[in-house]
């Protein structure tokens, strides 16, 4: 009996837990779409094997240990220097960054975020509405599954430049013109995934969503 036991130790001891931080803090605009969004990363996560965090604590991305980093519609400035720096070391270490929505709307203050890490400035956005979403790379992970043009209703964000140096995913055209509203790119050592659309409830239970962003975040995991 007590080899199994001693076993069963070892082979706990192996496991080497997984954890995937949901941040959600915001300082201006606050989407009702957050606990759906939290949901919805609860059991992607648990998919993927990760342990999912929900944190609004920005001293959390100092204080735990986690391999993926989703920012979840978070707004305006939420980080002080310290957690920059630390989220930075992290992404360039090789850690995996997710941005939803308006991932894009927050820490304007923070060049390498917005320059770098999630490569655009939320700019503005009209009323919510549906539209005929292009799939510019269909063969990633968070867009393998979904036929061109992929029509879904949402809030359309338009940004303040054109995301330089990164492999557009999808895209979107109307009177406002065309422009990227997903992307991704590898940061150093590690991978960062920033996907426009989000700012609705429906959008976290929309099966063809919710596999965009699991595999957003797989693909920031390799
Ligand atoms: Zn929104």
């Amino acid at each position: 009996m007590g080899k199994y036991v001693i076993l069963f130790v070892l082979l706990a001891g192996c496991t080497t837990q997984k954890n995937l931080v949901v941040f959600s803090k915001t300082s201006g605009y606050r989407h009702d779409s957050i606990p759906n969004g939290i949901v919805a990363l609860q059991k992607i996560g648990s998919e993927l094997g990760y342990t999912v965090i929900p944190t609004e604590t920005s001293s959390d991305i100092i204080d735990l240990e986690y391999d993926v980093m989703v920012f979840l519609s978070p707004t305006r400035d939420v980080l002080n220097e310290e957690e920059q720096e630390h989220l930075r070391n992290f992404v360039e270490a090789g850690g995996g960054f997710v941005g939803i929505h308006s991932a894009t709307n927050c820490e304007y203050e923070f060049d390498w975020y917005i320059d770098t890490l999630v490569g655009a400035k939320f700019d503005f956005h009209r009323a919510i509405k549906p539209l005929d979403v292009q799939i510019v790379t269909t063969d990633h992970l968070s867009t393998s599954h979904l036929c061109n043009p992929w029509t879904r209703i949402d809030e359309w964000y338009s940004f303040d430049r054109t995301p330089e140096h990164v492999t557009v995913l999808l895209a979107i055209e109307d009177d406002d013109g065309w422009r990227p509203s997903s992307w991704c790119k590898d940061v150093e050592k590690g991978r960062s995934f920033y996907t426009g659309g989000g700012h609705t409830k429906e959008s976290y239970s929309d099966p063809d969503f919710v596999q965009h962003i699991k595999g957003g975040i797989d693909w920031v995991s390799r």
